[in-house]
């Protein structure tokens, strides 16, 4: 068996590599790029938790991991497995139409039942109207799980301690001077950093924009939110679980040890924590915030809203003390959220089908984005233009069946300095 992933040297990889190619290696298990090994008699690919979004490279050469993997099943004419609880909706799609093979697993193991999920409507909780992250509900939800001897996680996809930093003045937020967002105020580091570019500063005491004093700190981070249950449940120990606290190596492992042998009693953190985890004693876990993936500029934010749901959800009533799940939300009327409130899977998918049919979205047509980057704003749109012209005359000339949009600013316009705009291609 080889084992392929990215912490592995140069030297490492290329053995393995060398190993796998010679036909020595039966079984090679990797993350993203394992894809690619050299397996000289492919008999089968599985791609386990496929919804994973880190199976898409963001980085040249751009791919996504499923997609390679299904044209490599088809040119060695092997089968390929892809396995979720909440699978992407392309696959689905295609099993819909019977072009790929469903199989469902619909009991959990030992015939464990899904744990019970509440959904908490803060927008009028007490707590939460004076700027608490943990409203009544789910304050109440943990005083019982912990003084019952059972342990809690908090889940909370917000790192630093606040997101944002606003004037009163003039009610702008500080921004990242290299980048079109916010600047995230890190308590424990006294600094605003940039979480796309690392760009860091020492908190501001006046307004960048019109100069006043009175800057406010709005929302919750991590931080935030471990300084709160803290203060709540002093006589109990929290870990948080984040890509802050866990730069050292080797933390991660420490982290959870702790949390295993029970001598940390709540676990908060990113998605680090939402995934995989195994703990028998968690008796509750509370989704903080609901809404975060929600509101994103992204085609799948309502599948990943689901998925993030249904995820967190997992890790609780995995032994016969059982475990509820409490989720807060001030949208509980979105679908994607009371779906996966009611673990419904095939509703939400039929659900958000119909919406990316309307929109004429994947898995019914095919998007590519084009992004036109340049340190001068000028430069950048005359670019995106051009190429512009140029697919329209090729799509004219060929008569092709394809949608051209834009080009127009990008989401985040300015990133790490660059200007950037973009195009959109549906066929
Ligand atoms: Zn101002
Ligand atoms: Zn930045």
């Amino acid at each position: 068996v080889a084992v392929l992933h990215s912490h592995l040297s140069d030297t490492e990889r290329h053995g393995h590599w060398q190993q796998i190619a010679s036909g020595r290696v039966q079984v090679v298990v990797g993350a993203r790029s394992a894809i690619f090994a050299p397996v000289p008699h492919l008999g089968l690919i599985v791609i386990d938790e496929e919804h994973e979004t880190t199976f898409k490279q963001e980085t040249v050469p751009r791919y996504h991991a499923r997609d390679v993997a299904r044209r490599r099943a088809e040119m060695a004419g092997v089968p390929l497995v892809l396995g979720s609880a909440t699978p992407t909706l392309e696959p689905w799609w295609r099993a819909r139409q019977g072009r790929d093979v469903l199989l469902s697993l619909p009991r959990r193991v030992e015939r464990r039942p899904l744990p019970p999920i509440t959904l908490v409507d803060i927008r009028n909780d007490p707590h939460c109207r004076r700027g608490a992250a943990v409203g009544r509900a789910l304050r109440t939800a943990m005083r019982q799980a912990l003084d019952a001897g059972g342990q809690v996680i908090l889940f909370l996809n917000v790192r630093g301690y606040s997101p944002a930093v606003w004037c009163r003045s003039c009610g702008r937020g500080v921004q990242c001077p290299n980048c079109d967002i916010t600047l995230t105020w890190h308590q424990d580091r006294n600094a605003v950093l940039c979480h796309l570019c690392d760009f860091r500063a020492d908190p501001p005491r006046a307004c960048p924009e019109c100069g006043q004093p009175g800057l406010r700190y709005l929302g919750v981070g991590t931080q935030k939110l471990e300084q709160e249950v803290q203060a709540q449940f002093p006589d109990y120990a929290c870990q948080r679980m984040d890509s802050d606290t866990m730069r050292r190596h080797g933390s991660h492992d420490e982290a959870l040890a702790a949390f295993r042998s029970g001598k940390v009693q709540i676990l908060l953190g990113t998605q680090m924590i939402a995934k995989g985890l195994h703990f028998p004693n968690v008796t509750l876990v509370g989704v903080v915030d609901a809404d975060t993936m929600l509101h994103q500029p992204d085609l799948r934010a309502a599948e990943r809203t689901f998925q993030l749901i249904a995820q967190v959800a997992g890790r609780t009533g995995r032994s016969e003390r059982g475990g509820r799940v409490l989720v807060q939300s001030a949208c509980p009327t979105e679908p994607a959220i009371q779906l996966a409130v009611r673990h419904d899977y095939v509703t939400f998918a039929e659900w958000e089908l119909k919406n990316r049919r309307e929109a004429e979205a994947p898995p019914f047509r095919h998007l590519a984005r084009i992004i036109v980057r340049s340190l001068e704003e000028k430069e950048a749109e005359t670019a995106a233009h051009l190429i512009v012209q140029s697919l329209r005359h090729a799509i004219q000339r060929l008569n092709a069946p394809v949608d051209l949009l834009g080009p127009a600013p990008a989401p985040i316009f300015k990133q790490k300095k660059y200007f950037r705009f973009h195009l959109l291609l549906k066929a």
